[in-house]
């Protein structure tokens, strides 16, 4: 990661690491949170909510899709959650906090996903789709929306990941332009091709692979 800020001139500050942790049994997590790893990434609620009661202490992230009848769950045990992907979703996180789930804060910081290129194989809003809706997301007072995340195109570390990175970063400038509540986060950079999205402005990677080894091939 500081090589490649280093190679596009960036602060190693400005972009932060989400240890993806899905699959990763909790006693080497524990070994993974006092090595200083503090911020995890999930994609599945009912796996973390397995872990982060036993294991506490860490920033949480939900990186995979939320359904809606687990949202109030999601809302209990994350920190962050990174994978909005419908209004409809945020509307209902929003409420939820409003029903005073939310014992220590007063908004949730989110970040909506988007599917930049019309991946198929992904989650995530169709561009115009949220730029059409950008305005409801940002009036949803529970919501702290920072920013946006995205898949890179999996595993191919070659163009097609880089190109999806620019796209994202170049949403990001114009709905910034278009509504200055959106927050300028960009969650974009697996353990394939963090470097690249660092290079194209990336400031969350989430890494599980590269630090924690291959999952079982179910996962
Ligand atoms: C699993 C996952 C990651 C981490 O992927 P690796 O290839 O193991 O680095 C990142 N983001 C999301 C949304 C994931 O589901």
């Amino acid at each position: 990661m500081a090589a490649a800020c280093a190679r596009s001139g960036r602060d190693p500050a400005s972009v932060a690491l989400v240890a993806v942790s899905k699959t990763v049994p909790s006693e080497r997590l524990r070994l993974a949170l006092a090595a200083g790893f503090d911020r995890l990434g999930e994609n599945r609620v009912q796996e973390a909510a397995d872990k982060i009661p036993a294991l506490g202490s860490a920033e949480w992230h939900l990186v995979g899709h939320l359904q809606k009848n687990k949202a109030a769950r999601a809302v209990e045990l994350f920190d962050v959650i990174e994978s909005v992907d419908s209004l409809a979703l945020a509307v209902r996180l929003d409420r939820l906090l409003g029903e005073g789930r939310l014992s220590s804060r007063t908004r949730l910081p989110v970040y909506l996903q988007v599917n930049v290129d019309a991946d198929p194989a992904k989650a995530g809003f169709d561009p115009a789709q949220l730029e059409a809706q950008l305005g409801a997301f940002l009036d949803l007072a529970r919501l702290e929306v920072r920013g946006l995340m995205t898949v890179g195109w999996l595993r191919s570390g070659g163009i097609e990941a880089r190109h999806t990175f620019i796209r994202l970063r170049e949403l990001s400038d114009r709905l910034q332009g278009a509504d200055g509540r959106l927050g300028s986060g960009l969650s974009m950079g697996m353990s394939d091709d963090y470097e690249m999205a660092i290079e194209e402005g990336s400031t969350l990677v989430r890494v599980g692979r590269a630090l924690f080894g291959e999952r079982p091939p179910t996962a």
